[in-house]
């Protein structure tokens, strides 16, 4: 979950992005257009490299299909939704039941190459064993997220142990690994079920409250010649993505104030920002997508930077 509903997003200001010094790292692939904030669109620099379509599609939270041809990327794959409350004034019940439906999984994934895992919480994680076993995917994720996935009886030979900092080339798209952290809010600047599982597996975990967040990762996915920043709450390490190039952030609502700002401050300046995590996740997803309420203020901070801000709902595709 992404914690929520923090007070007001402060303002970007008058705090531009600096075009000459982000033109310099502009040599990475994809297409990077590179904009002022406020600045006219001749600040604009586009640099084109060997592109192909990539297809992304949305499934619901942090669940999405990132597909170039062939190869598929899958993040946080979860399907199965089931009522907690986590949007409810009382919030989510920590005694219901993990669960992870088969037949709803089947309806939407057919296959995939990667599966990555970005944190442990209930809303990410307790598909990806289900989805691993039918895809045969390679499964990446820290050691809390493995030995949880582990616990959950996931393909124990195609999981792939990481922390950050790791290059990994796939057949067809790269993958790099960033550490990262969950977002969190109110007074206390908390987040749900915090704890890590390493060392023995745990026992099976059988309530929401059991799939603790165990450390959070970010992703960049170079795929079709485009950089994708994947991050699954408004949480992000400083240090980690000082200066990252990419054409697109997948970017969470929520989290304390002015979080978003300071990610879009931090990383070079970005063509496209699309959200993520959005949707209250008690209601269908076979239906549009319910804000639960972090929407307007995620769209106000990115595009205040002049980066695109864009919107997808419940089982659609956007090509890049
Ligand atoms: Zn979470």
């Amino acid at each position: 979950m992404t914690q929520g509903r923090g007070k007001a997003v402060g303002s970007v200001g008058r705090r531009g992005l600096l075009v000459g010094a982000a033109a310099t790292a502009a040599g990475a692939a994809g297409v990077v257009s590179l904009r002022a904030a406020g600045a006219a669109t001749d600040a604009d620099r586009t640099v084109a490299v060997d592109r192909k379509p990539v297809v992304m599609t949305w499934w619901g939270n942090h669940a999405w299909e990132i597909r170039c041809g062939k190869y598929v990327v899958l993040t946080d794959p979860w399907l199965t939704r089931f009522k907690t409350g986590t949007y409810t004034p009382a919030g989510a019940d920590p005694a219901t039941k993990v669960v992870s439906q088969p037949e709803v999984i089947d309806r939407y994934v057919s296959q995939a190459d990667a599966i990555l895992v970005h944190h442990g919480h209930y809303d990410h994680l307790p598909d990806v064993p289900y989805i691993a076993r039918r895809t045969k995917a390679t499964v990446l994720g820290n050691e809390t997220h493995l030995n949880l996935l582990r616990a959950l009886r996931a393909p124990a030979d195609q999981l792939s142990q990481v922390s950050g900092g790791e290059y990994l080339p796939f057949d067809g798209f790269t993958i790099e690994v960033f550490r990262s952290v969950h977002s969190c809010g109110g007074k206390r600047h908390q987040f749900a079920y915090p704890g890590t599982r390493p060392g023995a597996v745990p026992p099976k975990p059988r309530t929401i409250a059991d799939l603790v967040e165990g450390g959070t990762l970010a992703y960049v996915i170079t795929i079709g010649g485009l950089r994708i920043l994947s991050l699954s709450t408004a949480g992000f390490d400083p240090v980690s993505l000082r200066d990252l190039q990419v054409d697109v952030v997948l970017a969470a609502p929520g989290g304390e104030p002015g979080v978003t700002d300071r990610l879009l401050q931090t990383i070079k300046p970005v063509k496209t920002v699309i959200a993520t995590h959005w949707d209250d996740f008690d209601q269908p997803l076979d239906k549009p997508a319910v804000d639960w309420g972090g929407l307007s203020k995620l769209r106000a901070s990115v595009e205040a930077t002049g980066s695109a801000f864009t919107v997808v709902d419940h089982l659609q595709s956007i090509t890049l």
